[in-house]
């Protein structure tokens, strides 16, 4: 038989991978925010859900907060990229707190239309995670209008007022072919569903998972890297299982790779979450390298391009000392 140890290793390196440009803003505003009013800067939530970014800004003086009750009376705070329903805003008046508001321009979108469909009385099917920051967030824009639907097979159980005006939504990092199974369970059983203005799922979530499903079927081992809490870095360890990726993990970092997983193995994949900075990606790459996995082939998806300008709050505050 063919000795799979002297078989050439490889990685195939997806791309995009990694930052989104709503997790980059979000970064960077706590970034300016510390050095502009200096530390302590409160955030309400982790600002993305990654475990070596959030401890990274504790290290430079940032505090994690979960509810807005824990930031100390007129401090400043910043709201994370996953969003805040309104009441989170009125919390924060109520406190004379300063405000930034890191939500993601892509979540807002969904703010809003979750908004315009409540005003024209449509019930509204949010499909998500229950519990989810994001979820959270968007419900509180109207929860007497929205209803969560979890997966395909919560589809039967949901109940709308009026089947003749019924529109779904969806939280931004899910599964986009999971959704639309979703979707069309919704559909068969309200006909008049309507779709949403333009995508929910958000171009990062569904480049991330473009460029894992080009490469899963050639994947003995897929290493997504990524925290347990990220939901698209979740997904994409599951997108590549169900498109021939023979085992995947999700890790934090490199150390968390058990060497037993590249038993046998002469392929493995590698991509990283939206909200996962690069470096963690290396180090990665460079574990692979020691152990003989030193031929890098990038599998590019998409090209991006996207920036979004900071917060206003905090342009104008930096605008402001210059
Ligand atoms: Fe925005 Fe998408 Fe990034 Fe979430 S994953 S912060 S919605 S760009």
């Amino acid at each position: 038989g063919t000795d799979r140890s002297t078989a050439s290793k490889r990685v195939l390196l997806a791309a995009p991978r990694g930052y989104c440009a709503g997790v980059d803003r979000a970064v960077v505003t706590v970034e300016k925010a510390l050095d502009l009013y200096g530390p302590p800067v409160y955030v309400r939530k982790e600002i993305v859900h990654n475990k070596h970014v959030v401890t990274t800004l504790e290290k430079r003086g940032a505090i994690f907060v979960d509810e807005t009750q824990e930031v100390p009376h007129g401090a400043t705070v910043i709201f994370s990229a996953h969003g805040v329903a309104p009441i989170v805003h009125e919390e924060a008046k109520a406190l004379s707190l300063k405000t930034i508001d890191a939500t993601c321009p892509l979540v807002t979108k969904v703010h809003r239309e979750a908004k315009r469909f409540a005003s024209d009385d449509y019930d509204i099917l949010l499909i998500g995670h229950e519990g989810h920051e994001e979820v959270v967030g968007t419900s509180g824009e109207a929860p007497e209008h929205i209803t969560l639907v979890q997966s395909p097979d919560h589809v039967d159980e949901v109940e709308v007022r009026d089947p003749e005006k019924v529109v779904w939504l969806s939280q931004t990092t899910l599964s986009v072919d999971e959704t639309m199974e979703t979707v069309r369970r919704l559909r068969e059983k309200f006909p008049k569903l309507q779709d949403p203005p333009s995508d929910d799922i958000c171009y990062a979530t569904q480049n991330r998972q473009l460029a894992v499903k080009q490469m899963a079927h050639e994947t003995d081992l897929m290493i997504v890297v990524g925290s347990r809490n990220s939901s698209n870095s979740v997904r994409l360890v599951e997108v590549a299982l169900e498109h021939g990726a023979r085992d995947g993990h999700l890790v934090d970092y490199a150390d968390e790779i058990d060497e037993a997983w590249l038993t046998g193995v002469t392929t493995v994949g590698v991509t990283s979450g939206a909200s996962v900075p690069e470096i963690l990606v290396r180090d990665v790459l460079e574990f692979l390298a020691e152990r003989g996995f030193d031929d890098v082939v990038p599998i590019v998806a998409a090209e991006e391009s996207l920036l979004f300008a900071l917060p206003n709050e905090l342009r104008r505050d930096l605008k402001a000392k210059n």
